[in-house]
C-alpha cells in the first residue's frame, strides 16, 4: 500500500501513513495531538524526482522553499 504522508497543522508534527489508496484523501490526525493533519504529496505522486527520496515541490521544476531546481540544497 502506498505510504502518505501528512503534516499536522497545529504542532508541525509530520508522520507517516500506510492506508489503501482508496482512503488517500480521508483526514488524518496528529499522532501527537489528534488534530487534524494536511496531506503532504510524497515522492510517488510528484512529478520530476531526482530519485534523492526529497519530496520535491508540484509548482513546477523549482523548490518552493529555495528556488533551485533540485531539493537538494535546502530541508523542503
Ligand atoms: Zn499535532
Amino acid at each position: 500500500m502506498p505510504i502518505y504522508e501528512y503534516v499536522c497543522t497545529d504542532c508541525d508534527n509530520k508522520f507517516e501513513l500506510i492506508r489503501p489508496m482508496s482512503q488517500f484523501s480521508e483526514a488524518a490526525s496528529c499522532p501527537n495531538c489528534q488534530k487534524p493533519a494536511e496531506r503532504i504529496l510524497s515522492r510517488f505522486a510528484c512529478f520530476t524526482t531526482d530519485d534523492s527520496g526529497m519530496p520535491m515541490s508540484l509548482a513546477g521544476n523549482s523548490c518552493d522553499s529555495c528556488g533551485a531546481s533540485d531539493c537538494s540544497s535546502c530541508n523542503m
